[in-house]
């Protein structure tokens, strides 16, 4: 089996404007923790015409308009497409990258996102004839309305949002959601580490994110031939945002 391989660019540690709790540490502390222990793979920006696969062009221009954040905003889809590609290609990937993208939607954004990094890869993949069937499971502590959004009504690509507020239920949750439904070409998991004990979530605890990670690691092992990644979305709690991120990476590296 292909090592996990962890894509990232220095630019994801610039300091663009947004709010100030989405800030560079964010990147910088996980960096620290998966460095020397795992490849890094620099990827491209995205063009424009995959960023449109997902927005609109009104949302393109607004964002294009501020000329670091798009750079950056840019930089982070590229980075989600490549960790895409490499999961496609039987390499595990997890994509360290920043503005997250769970809640921008088609049309319109919010809460630190502005291009939905996820979607866009994932669109991608299909649109290229590489996958028919995907799995998006987003362990964010908050709703992927911009996923959600946007793959509403298909039946090719299954966004499930795991929302429970109890430990027990949500690890519960997470078994149903991989093993319900039909047999999936890839898992992706917009993973937000923002539901930790410590962090607004007050629910999980660090070694949980590694049982997530082995269990979609499993299931791909089992289902689509490995076939995974990850890329980050939320998580403010600095202290310890880095080794739950690197709980994640260590549980998606088994199988
Ligand atoms: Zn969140």
């Amino acid at each position: 089996m292909q090592p996990l391989e962890v894509v990232y660019h220095p630019k994801y540690e610039e300091d663009y404007p947004t709010a100030s709790v989405e800030s560079p540490e964010r990147v910088r502390v996980i960096r620290q923790e998966l460095e020397g222990n795992f490849n890094f793979v620099i990827p491209e920006a995205a063009s424009e015409e995959d960023i449109l696969l997902v927005h609109t062009h009104s949302s393109f221009q607004e964002v294009k308009g501020h000329t670091l954040l798009f750079e950056v905003a840019s930089l982070a889809v590229g980075g989600a497409i490549k960790a895409a590609h490499l999961a496609w290609e039987g390499t595990p990937a997890f994509g360290l990258i920043r503005p997250p993208g769970h809640h921008a939607s088609p049309g319109s954004h919010w809460g630190f996102c502005f291009f939905n990094n996820i979607a866009i890869a994932v669109e991608k993949l299909i649109r290229e004839g590489k996958v028919e069937r995907v799995l998006i499971m987003d362990i964010d502590l908050h709703f992927g309305d911009g996923t959600h959004n946007f793959f509403q009504g298909r039946n090719d690509v299954v966004v499930e949002n795991i929302q429970e507020e109890e430990r027990n239920s949500f690890l519960h949750r997470v078994d149903e959601t991989l093993e319900s439904s039909l047999p999936y070409d890839l898992i992706a998991i917009s993973a937000g580490f923002d539901r930790y004990r410590l962090d607004w979530g007050g629910t999980l605890e660090m070694d949980d994110y590694r049982i997530v990670g082995e269990r979609v690691a499993e299931k791909a092992m089992s289902s689509c031939h490995g076939r995974r990644f990850a890329i980050l979305e939320g998580g403010y709690y600095i202290p310890d945002l880095g080794k739950n991120a690197r709980s994640l990476v260590d549980g998606l590296t088994e199988s």
